[in-house]
């Protein structure tokens, strides 16, 4: 019988991953579950969406990233509950025990009770609705090339709802398709008549940065052509007509649901640790609130401090940063040493909006243009998981910047054989 304490670790994001690479090799016996067998580098679904990047180059084999490690177990399945009496996680494949449990779920799509949107839209909350959303677009444009006079409208007006990071950068990204790439792959398809609209909510697009990046970040969209709505919600779609809650209706057959976010929380949380926005609430060990081997990481994960009173932002480096002092008090536990708790620093936020379009802010000032450009974009390629993934995209950027154009327009839809063998979701 094994000594070692059974740790699982449910999601295998920035949160689940970067715990479970930092403990390999320790005295613990790992399980990583996620229901993928890769680990997805969400900040770049929109450039696969839009045909910049391979999916392959945003997704790494979790089963690689732990070859030879004795003690990691990755098992690709769905958590289905969680049974806090006999410490047991219950999943589509089996049961798992443990002594820790470790939930780094992440987040969902928030449609906010709407099942219209749900049904309808194209979300990027995973590699493969990355792929879907990529399909969507580049048929769109077949499509196009037969469609009668009452359908054109419909087909060449795409809208994203949410002016957050995503919907910004998905409109710059599809604005800039739309100026350099499609008019020379359709030579004969007029594409004035390719409307790209941006609808929010709120007063400003990326309100949770500076005023100088909200504001850039409008004139960048602009200048795109992009249809900028703010203040504007909304209400309903049927697959055809987006209705707006000031009455307006738009044709479209694609809406982008970049609108919302929520926590995936498991079955078998108790609901007075779950706050708004589906977050489960710990202290500041990352622990469940009321448990004493459950820890939760990451985008659902709700830890109030001094410094973060509503909690932390749902961000990468906050998950990451997480599950680093985590893994520091897993270490520590192991040695009956006291854990420390988890203290952040923003190193600040960034966004892109096209070709030398980008704003950055760091905690002391802010700046915008060809250098945050640069800089987002040497970022990214410091953060992404593995050397060969970084020079694909590296190489990916480098013909795109100098040709303004890419190769991977693949439309690749499932055969037959493969939704029949597909798992249910
Ligand atoms: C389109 C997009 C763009 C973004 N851009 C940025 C950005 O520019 N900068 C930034 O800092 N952040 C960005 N974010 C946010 C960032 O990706 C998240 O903050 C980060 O992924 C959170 O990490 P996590 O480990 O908590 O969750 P995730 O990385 O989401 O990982 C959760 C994991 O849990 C798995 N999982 C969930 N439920 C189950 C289940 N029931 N069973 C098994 N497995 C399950 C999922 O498959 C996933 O692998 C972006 C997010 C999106 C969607």
């Amino acid at each position: 019988m094994s000594k070692r304490k059974k740790l699982v670790i449910i999601g295998a994001g920035f949160a689940g991953l970067q715990l479970a690479r930092r403990l390999k090799g320790t005295d613990y016996d790992i399980t990583l579950i996620d229901q993928f067998n890769f680990h997805q580098f969400q900040p770049l679904f929109y450039q696969v969406a839009t045909a910049r990047l391979e999916p392959s180059s945003v997704s790494f084999p979790l089963r690689k990233v732990f070859q030879g490690a004795e003690h990691v177990h990755v098992r690709v399945t769905k958590l289905e509950r969680i049974d806090r009496l006999t410490n047991m996680v219950r999943t589509a494949d089996g049961d798992f025990a443990y002594d820790y449990l470790v939930i780094a779920t992440g987040c969902t799509n928030n449609f906010f009770g709407n099942k219209n949107f749900e049904k309808y839209s194209f979300t990027m909350k995973s590699t493969n609705e990355a792929i879907t959303l990529r399909n969507r677009i580049l048929l769109s444009f077949e499509d196009a090339l037969s469609a009668g006079p009452d359908e054109i409208a419909e087909i060449m007006t795409i809208v994203i709802t949410g002016g957050g990071p995503t919907g910004v950068e998905l409109a710059g990204a599809l604005a800039e398709m739309k100026k350099y790439v499609l008019p020379r792959d359709y030579p004969d398809m007029d594409f004035s008549r390719l409307k790209i609209c941006l609808v929010e909510g709120g007063p400003t697009t990326l309100g949770v940065m500076s005023d100088a990046a909200q504001n850039k970040s409008q004139q960048y969209l602009k200048d795109l052509g992009v249809e900028l709505m703010l203040n504007t919600l909304a209400e309903d779609y049927d697959g055809h007509t987006l209705t707006l809650k000031n009455g307006t209706k738009i044709k479209t057959r694609t809406l982008i649901w970049a609108a919302g976010i929520k926590g995936n929380v498991p079955d078998g949380i108790p609901d007075e640790t779950v706050v708004k926005g589906g977050r489960i609430k710990t202290d500041e060990y990352n622990l469940m609130l009321g448990s004493n081997n459950i820890f939760v990481l990451g985008d659902v994960a709700y830890m109030e401090t001094i410094a973060y009173p509503k909690g932390h932002p749902q961000l990468a480096n906050v998950a990451v940063n997480q599950a680093k002092n985590l893994a520091k008090n897993f270490k520590k536990l192991l040695n009956g040493k006291t854990m420390t708790p988890f203290k952040y620093k923003s190193p600040g936020t960034m966004a892109t909006i096209g070709k030398h379009k980008a704003v950055v802010d760091l905690p002391s000032f802010s700046f915008q243009g060809r250098l945050a450009w640069f800089t987002w974009m040497f970022l990214h390629l410091m953060l992404i998981l593995s050397v060969r993934n970084k020079f694909f995209i590296f190489l990916n950027w480098a013909i795109s910047y100098f040709t303004n154009d890419t190769t991977l327009r693949l439309i690749l839809l499932p055969t037959r054989k493969e939704k029949e063998t597909a798992k249910p979701a």
